[in-house]
């Protein structure tokens, strides 16, 4: 047997609201506490910031750009992240963007030759406790908020990472963020990614 001490390489995703911001904040907290090193990175905010060169104001829309332009962002911020060497480099992104031409990969296959992810988390929480959060959050100048949608976007969500699983080789946790549960799902990433 071959046992390799590798550096984390942690893609996780999660639709709009699903927690995954909050979740990662504990999730650091407590790496630190274990004297890991660990860097996080918003993908979105990495493309935002090469956008605003390009007179793009406002995060939200980043994705209302044509898709040509979101895929030369999208490798840009992945060239960024591969020379990031923590021993645990945690993106915090979407699996899928909801674009005007209709959904489209968040990490397409260009993207994850150069980011080599070696676990995804998948971050998921009740339908209707997602709207609730969505509702609340004055900050993001969201899409239209209804329940149906974001059971859709659920389905969507394990179609795409899965595909990501096959293309990559590397392991899906899926993790259920429960209301007022952010320990919970934060302790279930850290063991399954083995920290
Ligand atoms: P986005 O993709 O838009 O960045 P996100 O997945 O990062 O969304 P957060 O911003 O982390 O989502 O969370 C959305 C809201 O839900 C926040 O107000 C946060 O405080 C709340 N929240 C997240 N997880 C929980 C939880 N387990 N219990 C209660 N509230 C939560
Ligand atoms: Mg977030």
């Amino acid at each position: 047997m071959l046992y390799l001490v590798e550096n984390k390489k942690v893609v996780m995703v999660g639709i709009p609201g699903v927690g995954k911001t909050s979740l990662l904040k504990r999730v650091v907290e407590i790496l630190k506490e274990r004297n890991k090193t660990v860097s996080v990175f918003s993908f979105g905010t990495l493309m935002f910031d090469v956008a605003k060169d390009n007179n793009i104001q406002d995060r939200d829309e980043l994705r209302k750009l044509p898709v040509i332009d979101q895929q030369k962002l999208q490798k840009i911020a992945a060239e960024k992240l591969s020379s990031v060497t923590d021993e645990v480099v945690i993106i915090d992104t979407h699996a899928f963007i909801n674009s005007s031409e209709g959904y489209y990969p968040g990490l397409p296959e260009h993207v994850l030759k150069i980011i080599k992810p070696t676990n995804f988390v998948s971050v998921s929480a009740k339908p209707e406790e997602i709207y609730s959060r969505r509702i609340k959050d004055f900050t993001r100048n969201r899409d239209k908020i209804t329940l149906s949608n974001i059971k859709k976007e659920l389905d969507f969500q394990s179609g795409f990472i899965s595909a990501y699983a096959v293309i990559s080789g590397s392991p899906i946790k899926y993790v259920l963020n429960r209301e007022g549960k952010i320990d919970e799902a934060a302790d279930k990433i850290i063991n399954a990614i083995g920290l």
